[in-house]
């Protein structure tokens, strides 16, 4: 058992990761300014403390008080869209608020740190797919430029203050408790619109893809990432290519939706392509997705029902 802080536990993927270590008996503290995180999310045996963490006074209180030795740190300003619009705001959250809790990690001796960082807005459009670790990263927006410059962050200071660091590069992440009133989440979105009959309305043509991974099996990576003895940065995927047609017509199927599907404009700048190559976290981590996309959504549709 270990003493395990999560930053961003009130989350989607960090509350679904704050349940998984409490059910392994680990002592978990969440960290939290519950911007985006939802009280309802938060386990009930975790220790919460509301915070921002840009504000390191505060953080550092958090630290001397829950003396962790493990830090998951998932809280971040998440749309691709506000971090175009605010970079500076982006920078803020991801960049310096990653930087401060190293800061932190190197003072109090903190043993090991997993960092949420994305494969999807990493590597750009027009990488080799599915796409390996060794392609180098061409991210396109402030917020794949945090995640990157986040990372190499967590490098430098790994080396410095000599404790495991392991980034985690997800694909599309999906499943239950995931937003879906924001912009990004595409089977949250519709799945919501479909259950209450209304019409999902699909950006452009709709044969854009993605790597969609489920929750769960991105939970089983970072907890692949904490008894691995080592450090190093991983693609988190399935290594499939699922178009927003496919998606949709697959989701439609499950929730038993008969209505209208519309397309709309497509948005300026997206993506075309996207899917990742785990092989790496297989071969070290022993981390391979167990959930295929039709048991996820099946999974994803029942708790949204509920
Ligand atoms: P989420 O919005 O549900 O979770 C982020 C959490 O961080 C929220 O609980 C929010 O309240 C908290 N938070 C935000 N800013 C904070 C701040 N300044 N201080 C303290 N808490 C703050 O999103 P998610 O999808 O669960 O994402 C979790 C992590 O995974 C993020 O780092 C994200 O970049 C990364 N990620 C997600 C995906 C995906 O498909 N969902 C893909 C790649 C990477």
């Amino acid at each position: 058992m270990s003493k395990i802080l999560v930053t961003g536990g009130a989350g989607f993927i960090g509350s679904n990761i704050v349940d998984a270590l409490v059910e392994g008996g680990h002592e978990v503290a969440v960290v939290d300014n519950l911007s985006t995180g939802r009280k309802e999310n938060l386990n009930p045996k975790a220790k919460f403390y509301e915070s921002d963490i840009t504000a390191t006074a505060q953080i550092e209180k958090i630290f001397t008080e829950f003396s962790p030795e493990a830090i998951y740190h998932l809280a971040a300003q998440i749309s691709v869209r506000t971090s175009v619009e605010k970079p500076e705001n982006d920078i803020k959250i991801n960049l310096i608020g990653t930087v401060n809790l190293l800061v932190l990690c190197q003072k109090y001796e903190v043993k090991k740190f997993v960092y949420s960082s994305t494969g999807g807005a990493i590597y750009g459009d027009g990488s080799p797919l599915p796409t390996p670790e060794t392609v180098w990263p061409h991210p396109e927006s402030p917020y794949g430029l945090n995640k990157l410059a986040s990372e190499t962050y967590i490098e430098y200071f790994s080396n410095l203050a000599k404790f495991q660091a392991i980034r985690l590069r997800y694909a599309n992440v999906y499943g239950p408790r995931q937003n879906p009133h924001g912009e990004a989440g595409v089977v949250a979105i519709f799945s919501e619109k479909m259950l209450k009959g209304e019409t999902p309305v699909i950006n452009g043509d709709g044969n854009q893809t993605r790597d969609y991974v489920f929750v769960g099996d991105v939970v089983q990576a970072n907890l692949a990432a904490l008894k691995y003895n080592g450090s190093g940065f991983y693609n988190i995927g399935v290594g499939r290519e699922i178009s927003v047609n496919e998606l949709t017509e697959k989701l439609a199927q499950t929730i038993g939706y008969k209505g209208e599907i519309k397309h709309g404009p497509a948005k300026p700048g997206e993506q075309q392509r996207s899917s990742l190559d785990a092989n790496k976290a297989f071969l070290e981590l022993g981390f391979k997705p167990a959930t295929t996309f039709e048991q996820g959504l099946k999974k994803t549709v029942a708790w949204y029902r509920q």
